[in-house]
């Protein structure tokens, strides 16, 4: 496809789990004329719908194989996946589906953006579900059908009995954003296969004809006239083409894609552009910047009691909680997995792993493209663990978390810690533990904060400040990340943009 006239009303670029709801969202009229671009394949291998087997997709082609540069904390790079293909991230990810707590959101406001907090994102949460549960204040009719694991494994079970043994709430509703304790948390799976945002937005509105969608459909860089984005140029089976927007382009690229289009487009700080080559066009100073995500450092357990095989997610059952009293929300996440992953102690064939991870991190670091190459990897960087709060806040969880594992519930399953192992005991050996030992819980956000001030990079209605025909509205706008995984967040974003677009 290569046009000069518009032939759309919006293109949107990227086919993840934002790009899929606006997609469908946007064309529900069947006036407004859409066209969905991106990168990875239409069709994802086998082992998608497959709960259990999500670990094997992020060295799969249904991910971009990205790495970060070596971390001060570990002095090692760290996987960073996130999904290539329709439906981006949701196609590859945990299948956890959870709002953050409420109290998370209203961090969004310190850079000016209005009118995003629990409350205002309350809608648009509701919308996106269909929660069996039916706890209050959940959707009842949205395209995401999401509830508990219905068989979880009893491994699992054990450790939330754990967990209230040694006085933790049993919380009812642990994905509803109001609630601390341990709970089932509801997942993308159902009847015992992943849901992802291609197969509940946009499969249903495919043969609508005010929608087209390109796969295998790489964006190079956006197209201006003045200060109005006009277009995407864009690269596909070799040639180089281009898609024209009469109203607007908006970029759900993701938080590491949407800001490297920026950036290839001129769009970002004059150092950033000046190392990859890039002439500046619109100097955005906060293009790139505030990234960040939850790190998730683990326990690794073998038990003698043989673990049931794995059946859903790994991770169906998590508690949210403060890591000290005076915390004003919980931000510490705790999960506990079914399989023993791989540690740095001692290889484990029958366990179990217990994750804890910062849910409200303040180390903050960068991404930049490396070249104007569209196909060059960008340089990653998140600083994990570089703020001492996160460190202080993963000790507080494995603290807690070596009580569960200690309670009598898991007594009966002849328990025994690998990793880091009882010699650790002192913080400073656990907090070596977890600045060695951590790994992404693929949360990225932040790059295209949204806000109101000079890092801000788009404005509370998603616009690219100071350009026109321009939104992001993905994972990237995110300013501070919520208290829980992302991908529910995301949902809601992408929801609330679908709307705004709608209105102008
Ligand atoms: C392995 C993994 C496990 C996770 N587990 C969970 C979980 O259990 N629960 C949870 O809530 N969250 C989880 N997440 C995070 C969650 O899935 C993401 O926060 C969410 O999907 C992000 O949505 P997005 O729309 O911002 O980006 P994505 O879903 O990543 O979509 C971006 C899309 O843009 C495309 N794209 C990028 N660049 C270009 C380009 N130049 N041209 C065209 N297309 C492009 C990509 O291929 C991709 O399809 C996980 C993520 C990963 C990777």
């Amino acid at each position: 496809m290569s046009s000069q006239h518009p032939d759309h009303d919006i293109v949107i670029v990227g086919g993840g789990s934002a790009g899929c709801v606006l997609a469908a969202r946007l064309t529900e009229d069947g006036t407004t004329r859409v066209l969905l671009l991106e990168a990875g394949p239409a069709t994802l291998p086998e082992a998608v719908a497959y709960p259990p087997a999500w670990p094997s997709l992020a060295a799969s082609e249904a991910a971009w194989g990205d790495r970060t540069v070596p971390q001060e904390a570990s002095g090692a790079p760290v996987p960073l996946p996130r999904g290539k293909g329709l439906g981006g991230s949701s196609a590859i990810n945990a299948m956890v589906f959870a709002r953050g707590h409420r109290t998370s959101y209203d961090a969004w406001s310190a850079h000016g953006a209005k009118g995003w907090t629990y409350d205002d994102l309350l809608p648009y949460f509701q919308r996106t579900e269909t929660a069996t549960s039916g706890a209050p204040g959940r959707g009842t009719s949205g395209p995401l059908t999401v509830g508990p694991a219905t068989q979880p494994n009893d491994v699992l079970l054990a450790c939330l009995d754990g967990a209230v043994e040694t006085g933790h709430r049993r919380a009812v509703d642990i994905s509803g954003g109001l609630e601390e304790g341990f709970a089932p948390v509801d997942l993308n799976v159902v009847a015992g296969r992943r849901q992802s945002a291609a197969d509940a937005y946009l499969a249903p509105a495919l043969d609508r004809p005010n929608l087209d969608v390109v796969t295998g459909a790489t964006a190079h860089r956006l197209i201006f006239e003045g200060t109005r984005c006009v277009g995407v140029e864009y690269g596909a089976d070799g040639q180089t083409h281009t898609a024209r927007a009469a109203a607007e382009v908006v970029l759900t690229a993701g938080t590491i894609g949407s800001a490297s289009i920026l950036q290839r487009s001129g769009i970002g700080s004059d150092d950033d552009l000046g190392a990859a080559g890039v002439d500046v066009f619109h100097r955005l100073p906060g293009v790139g910047r505030n990234l960040h995500d939850h790190p998730r450092a683990n326990l690794v357990y073998q038990v003698q009691r043989p673990v049931p095989t794995p059946r859903n997610n790994h991770g169906e059952i998590l508690g949210l909680l403060r890591s000290t009293p005076d915390a004003d929300g919980p931000d510490v996440q705790i999960i506990f997995i079914d399989i023993p992953l791989p540690n740095a102690v001692a290889p484990v064939q029958n366990g179990f792993t217990i994750g804890i991870s910062p849910m409200r991190p303040v180390s903050r670091g960068s991404l930049r493209i490396s070249s104007a190459d569209p196909y060059a990897a960008p340089v990653i960087d998140p600083r994990y663990f570089t703020a001492e709060e996160d460190v202080r806040a993963v000790l507080s969880g494995i603290t807690t978390a070596r009580r569960i594992a200690w309670s009598d519930a898991l007594a009966t399953w002849g328990i025994e810690e690998i990793s880091p192992g009882l010699s650790a005991v002192d913080e400073k050996s656990l907090a070596e533990h977890a600045r060695r030992n951590f790994g992404s819980y693929c949360h990225p956000v932040g790059t295209c904060l949204m806000g109101e001030d000079e890092m801000s990079v788009v404005d509370s209605e998603l616009r690219v400040r100071g350009l026109d025909g321009l939104r992001v509205a993905d994972g990237s706008v995110i300013p501070a990340i919520p208290s829980n995984n992302t991908n529910a967040t995301v949902y809601a974003i992408a929801e609330r943009a679908a709307e705004l677009l709608l209105r102008s």
